[in-house]
């Protein structure tokens, strides 16, 4: 009977993949475009644009990409400068309206994810934390999820003001190490190396998985680190990179479409329901963090929760949007 019933889900399937091996799907980037933007809905509709609709790389974006960062005038504060926040119980917001600085706290100390450009390092991170009742000198760990300046110019001073120590994949490491010390926010020693395995940094009560997620930069590094809401505990999935600023070519597609699917299977396992991003317009965060402000019913989720599906419909896009390009390419 049990064999009958086997061959019978045999024969099932059997039947199943002729049918859909005499429909294939085609998969063309109109079609994966199509299927990005479903995948986005409105959760994603910036980031969506940003990657699918209008690439950075399409005109030029490779010389972009490839710039170094360099000395810019400091703009006007009022269109940068926003207030601290605290977001989760353990879970403080730092950065800029344009991009995000976070402190997970711990019972050792803070870790510290993301540094901005250094004009913004000492009103925003030092003065920030404070402002919070926490202690910059506690700041142990410095994640830097690519080595760009809008993300990792205050490695230097809080490295060499508070010792904390920094980490970073090995490839952008090697770019920030040739960096000359006029560059702006200074250059790190070189700390904590995060090769193609990734790690786990661990303080106290709290361990950040890192995942190495090569795409936007050869060493971009996303996490998986978990928060509490009203002493409930989330797990939040953080995307270290997010544009195509890096040069137009098949095989940088390719490796950002496999590390968004290495990331997305990452976040499933550890039960995410939180994305989040370093640039505010595409986690929408300068917005979340102040409604996190307002009072809330208890059966409100919080503004930054979703759900598992809701997490990987954001890699189902990013992934299919780099596809799209590598196949428009051949
Ligand atoms: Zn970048």
């Amino acid at each position: 009977m049990k064999g009958c019933l086997l061959l019978v889900a045999g024969l099932v399937a059997a039947m199943t993949s002729i049918v859909h091996a005499q429909a294939p799907a085609s998969v063309t980037p109109e079609n994966l475009v199509k299927a990005a933007k479903h995948a986005a809905g409105v959760d994603y509709a910036g980031t969506f644009l940003r990657i699918c609709v209008a690439p950075d790389n399409l005109d030029g974006g490779a010389a972009r990409g490839a710039a170094p960062p360099v000395a810019r005038n400091v703009p006007e504060r009022s269109l940068w400068y926003a207030k601290p926040y605290k977001v989760f119980d353990n879970l403080y917001f730092v950065g800029t309206k344009i991009h995000s600085s976070w402190a997970l706290t711990t019972t050792a100390g803070i870790i510290l994810i993301d540094t901005l450009f250094d004009y913004a390092i000492e009103p925003e991170i030092v003065d920030g934390v404070k402002t919070l009742g926490l202690d910059p000198r506690r700041i142990k760990y410095v994640l830097i999820s690519h080595a760009h300046g809008d993300h990792d110019q205050g490695a230097a001073l809080l490295q060499s003001r508070y010792g904390a120590k920094i980490v970073m994949g090995a490839a952008d490491w090697d770019s920030t190490l040739q960096r000359p010390a006029s560059a702006p926010g200074g250059v790190p020693k070189r700390d904590v190396v995060v090769g193609s395995e990734g790690t786990r940094i661990t303080l106290g009560d709290t361990s950040v998985d890192v995942i190495a997620t090569p795409g936007h930069t050869p060493g971009t590094l996303s996490y998986l680190f978990p928060v509490k809401d009203k002493g409930r505990p989330i797990v939040v999935a953080y995307a270290g990179g997010t544009a195509f600023n890096f040069p137009r070519r098949a095989e940088n597609f390719a490796t950002y479409r496999d590390s968004q699917r290495k990331f997305a299977a990452a976040a499933a396992t550890a039960g995410a329901t939180v994305v989040m991003s370093n640039h505010t317009e595409f986690d929408r965060a300068y917005d979340r963090v102040r409604i996190a402000q307002l009072p809330r019913s208890a059966a409100e989720k919080h503004p930054y929760e979703t759900d598992a599906a809701t997490v990987q419909r954001y890699f189902d896009m990013s992934a299919d949007c780099a596809e799209a390009q590598r196949l428009s390419m051949q």
